[in-house]
């Protein structure tokens, strides 16, 4: 059943699901694009995720500040989706927030960029106190599903998590790297401790 909401957005993030299988390089699904926002679903006042595909991004170009309406359905497991509603419809703009359609993303806001771009940056680890306080407004900050495929002689044995990573700039001064993400094997005991090493060669801009 779909939920009517309306409400300002307070941040724009893109909508990446990171799968991991103990020490081989993460892989991806880009999916689009989640919408933090402040506002009403239904009767209720609250703060509340919505996730949308590429194609709303690319039309709309949302921004903090922006006030949108529409309806989604709430996601069955929200261990596999960052966002509260997916599958939204009669998405509407009714105010535009003042970033001009330009502003490049930053600590601060922006325009969050295609995902072709958050794959060309790679990302790193972003310490999750560092990214609740510094990245809340940042297109770059992500806080994404992880997928963990514990046994990759049996995928179907998976485990799923939240983990925060920065696709920005190396030189931001907010970054804080935080600890290593550990990936858990197949057996008791078995971790892989992920530093960043396969990535540490990417531009990151
Ligand atoms: S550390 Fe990364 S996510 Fe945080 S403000 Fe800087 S660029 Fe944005």
């Amino acid at each position: 059943m779909k939920v009517p909401f309306e409400g300002t957005i307070l941040s724009v993030k893109a909508r990446i699901r990171l799968i991991r299988s103990f020490d081989q390089i993460p892989t991806h699904q880009y999916q689009g694009y989640s919408l933090v926002m402040s506002g009403k679903v239904g009767d209720a006042a609250r703060d509340f995720k919505i996730a949308i595909g590429p194609k709303a991004h690319e039309k709309h170009r949302f921004r903090i500040g922006d006030v949108v309406s529409g309806e989604g359905e709430a996601v069955p497991d929200p261990n596999t989706e960052w966002g509260e509603f997916y599958k939204i419809s009669g998405l509407e703009v009714h105010k535009r927030g003042p970033s001009p359609d330009d502003a490049p993303p930053g600590p601060d806001g922006g325009i969050a960029p295609a995902l072709e771009v958050y794959r060309a940056n790679g990302h790193r680890r972003l310490d999750r106190d560092t990214w609740a306080r510094n990245c809340a407004a940042c297109p770059w900050g992500l806080n994404m599903v992880t997928e963990i495929i514990v046994d990759h002689w049996n995928p179907d044995r998976k485990k799923y998590r939240f983990e925060t990573h920065c696709y920005g700039p190396k030189d931001c001064p907010r970054y804080n790297p935080g600890k290593p993400y550990r990936v858990p094997g197949r057996s008791a005991g078995m971790v892989y401790v992920d530093d960043d090493v396969e990535r540490s060669s990417q531009p990151f801009r």
